[in-house]
């Protein structure tokens, strides 16, 4: 006989996706929340120092703490 167990104690980890936009000119990183969309080489957005157009070079999920 079936039963319906409550998934008490599996619990999916929270993750939470990053994509780090790299500018060509300066050099500066940014890390924002992925978009859906993004991919590594894709353009970025605007370089908040320098306003030239960043590159996405990283695309990674990083696990949140949850307390
Ligand atoms: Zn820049």
């Amino acid at each position: 006989m079936a039963q319906m167990f409550p998934s008490i104690g599996e619990r999916k980890p929270d993750m939470q996706v990053f994509t780090i936009e790299d500018c060509p000119s300066c050099g500066t990183k940014t890390k924002r929340a992925f978009k859906i969309g993004d991919y590594v080489y894709k353009e970025g957005g605007e370089c908040p120092k320098c306003h030239a157009k960043t590159l996405i070079t990283m695309v990674y999920a990083e696990q949140i703490q949850v307390k």
